[in-house]
């Protein structure tokens, strides 16, 4: 495994021998490629067709995470505490989650999602 200071030299000297345009048109490319392999993957017949297309994501994501990290070369920052911040608040939504009981009639009454969908104009679903 590449140690993160050769990683980022590297992937740096890609940026810089590409240009910034082309390694951004790079990243749409291969996120489309991740997307198309997230589609086939629940395609897939079972068996060796099934892990053709798993190893096929696999690649992709590995694709997609080496553009993300030219992405934050090229825009100079990082987004750890971007991350950080979202995954605090996925873990508030998932701890609520966890508290709310949806086969509860108490949990749905009170739930957000219910305010939400019942708020004059909404789409009614009681
Ligand atoms: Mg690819």
């Amino acid at each position: 495994m590449m140690g993160a200071g050769k990683r980022h030299d590297l992937l740096t000297r890609a940026v810089k021998t590409y240009g910034k345009d082309a390694q951004m048109d790079m990243a749409v490319e291969e996120m489309a490629e991740l997307t198309k392999a997230l589609c086939k993957v629940k395609r897939a017949a079972p068996g060796c067709e099934t892990a053709a297309a798993v190893s096929n994501v696999f690649e992709e994501i590995a694709d997609v995470q080496i553009m993300l990290d030219q992405l934050r070369i090229i825009f100079g920052g990082s987004t750890i505490d971007l991350e950080d911040g979202k995954l605090d608040r996925l873990k508030r939504r998932l701890d609520r989650h966890d508290g709310i009981d949806y086969n509860n009639e108490e949990g749905w009454r009170g739930s957000m999602l219910r305010t939400f969908l019942n708020r004059p104009g909404g789409e009614r679903r009681d």
